[in-house]
């Protein structure tokens, strides 16, 4: 399971910051025509951490929580969800 290991927020089946590629691929299929509700998600995620990990320059968190969907995937979350190919990403 590609879950957040807190305070760290570092992934649990990869040992990746979370979210790792494959959460992130994860997230893209789960919320699949609901991109609003993704970055409502990633938000209180990037709350916590910045709560977590005081020390972290808050530019990289907001970057590694709510920049990726825009260039990952942001035509997939506008598709309905039988539109999305799980093969894709990088
Ligand atoms: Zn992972």
């Amino acid at each position: 399971m590609h879950r957040a290991v807190r305070p760290a927020w570092t992934c649990g089946g990869c040992g990746l910051d979370w979210p790792c590629p494959t959460r992130r691929q994860e997230l893209v299929a789960e919320y699949a025509g609901a991109g609003v509700s993704l970055m409502l998600y990633l938000a209180a995620c990037f709350v916590d951490a910045c709560q977590d990990m005081p020390a972290a320059i808050a530019g990289n968190l907001y970057g590694r929580f709510l920049l990726w969907p825009h260039t990952a995937a942001s035509d997939a979350w506008n598709r309905p969800r039988s539109g999305v190919d799980p093969g894709r990403g990088r």
